[in-house]
């Protein structure tokens, strides 16, 4: 059997697979069982932050290797240790859990919402206020907390406690999240699965604010958006606010499972002992790894990113075939006129690896992703989008 026949015999049918079978890559390019070569504007759905087989990255990774893979979390480590310090000193926050995804980074900042308003305003306070057309996640609780029936549908019932607001509806959400008494209120300052749509930054400001003065945990989901995406280190900086707790994920690992859940210093001492736990949370090999990607995501790259962005918006705003373009940095999403999984095919044929989200082509390019072969993906793009 090929592999195409293999996986569609033995894997679970979740994934409508794209007819490639992927098997080496560098950079910004990947090579399939036929030899055929591909530019990558997905980099795996926004994870591999320097391209596939990043030679500092993959480094770190292997000198970890050599040391130790695993501990459990009953032992210090070096590199989660490390990793935490990084993450804290760039971003002001205070603590930071480890574990291996987005679904679980939001897990726990859940969690630290619910806890906190217990202690702080009582029992009644745990429903968490999330936004219509959200994504949090594949758990049944982080499923709770995606904003789109779509996803809910076959598996009810879901955790309870989620009531969802229509993004950029200031009075709305807050009379909603008064209503239901919430412990937190959480987004994504860009909604990534939802169609590439950034957050208006007066809403995103509006909510900050009324989050400070009631006492509700304002909680930004990173786990796309982070990790210098968006062309600054977080999300949330774009507008000018500071949440109270951030998870993240995707970008941060650059290709190894890591997910983060980052505490303000409000929650800094939210949990003890026991509260929340990970088997497998602040692997060292995976946390070595991300360090090496995140104390990569300096100025330079980030400046370099809004640059490559402004290339991107500039060739597709307008261009034919193409309603609209949205997102911030290199998270961009393009309304064809054609439906988006054909333009997307039309892509692959032409040897460049694009993503949907909804009705939209998605970009999620690596951060460093070379000029010229973003320019030549972009035209074999934009050839697509026309005709
Ligand atoms: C991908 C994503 C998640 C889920 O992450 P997993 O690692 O697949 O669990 C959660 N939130 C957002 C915004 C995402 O884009």
């Amino acid at each position: 059997m090929t592999i195409t026949e293999t996986d569609k015999k033995y894997i679970a049918h979740t994934y409508n697979r794209f007819p490639v079978e992927l098997v080496s890559g560098r950079g910004s390019r990947f090579t399939d069982t036929a030899g055929k070569e591909y530019i990558d504007l997905g980099s795996g759905i926004g994870v591999t932050a320097f391209g596939t087989g990043d030679e500092e990255w993959k480094r770190a990774v292997t000198e970890q290797l050599d040391k130790l893979q695993h501990t459990s979390n009953l032992y210090y480590t070096e590199p989660c240790a490390r990793l935490a310090e990084l993450i804290c000193t760039r971003t002001g926050m205070s603590r930071v859990f480890f574990s291996n995804s987005g679904a679980e980074a939001n897990e726990c900042a859940i969690k630290a919402a619910r806890k906190y308003a217990a202690e702080h305003k009582g029992p009644d306070y745990y429903t968490i206020v999330t936004l219509k057309n959200s994504f949090h996640g594949r758990t049944l609780t982080t499923l709770a907390a995606t904003g789109q029936d779509g996803f809910h549908k076959l598996f009810a019932p879901l955790t309870p406690g989620f009531a969802y607001a229509d993004a950029n509806d200031l009075e709305g959400t807050v009379a909603l999240a008064r209503g239901v008494k919430a412990a937190g209120i959480m987004i994504e300052c860009v909604q990534g699965e939802g169609g590439v749509l950034p957050l208006s930054a007066d809403y995103v400001k509006g909510l900050y604010d009324f989050c400070q003065a009631e006492d509700i945990i304002l909680m930004a989901d990173e786990v796309q958006t982070g990790n210098g995406r968006t062309g600054r280190l977080y999300a949330y900086e774009n507008f000018g606010i500071k949440p109270d707790l951030f998870s993240t994920a995707k970008g941060l690992g650059g290709g190894l499972p890591i997910g983060a859940t980052v505490l303000g210093e409000k929650l800094a001492d939210i949990f003890s002992f026991g509260d929340q736990g990970s088997t497998f949370g602040g692997n060292p090999v995976a946390s070595a790894g991300a360090y090496s990607i995140l104390s990569r995501i300096d100025e330079a790259l980030l400046a370099s990113v809004r640059e490559k962005s402004a290339y991107i918006f500039g060739e597709l705003t307008g261009a034919p075939g193409v309603k609209s373009v949205s997102g911030l940095g290199l998270m961009i999403g393009i309304l064809p006129e054609k439906p988006a999984r054909q333009v997307v095919t039309e892509c692959l044929e032409g040897g460049v690896l694009c993503l949907t989200a909804k009705e939209k082509v998605r970009l999620l390019p690596a951060l460093n992703i070379p000029f010229d072969d973003l320019k030549t993906a972009v035209a074999v793009l934009k050839s697509a989008l026309a005709d």
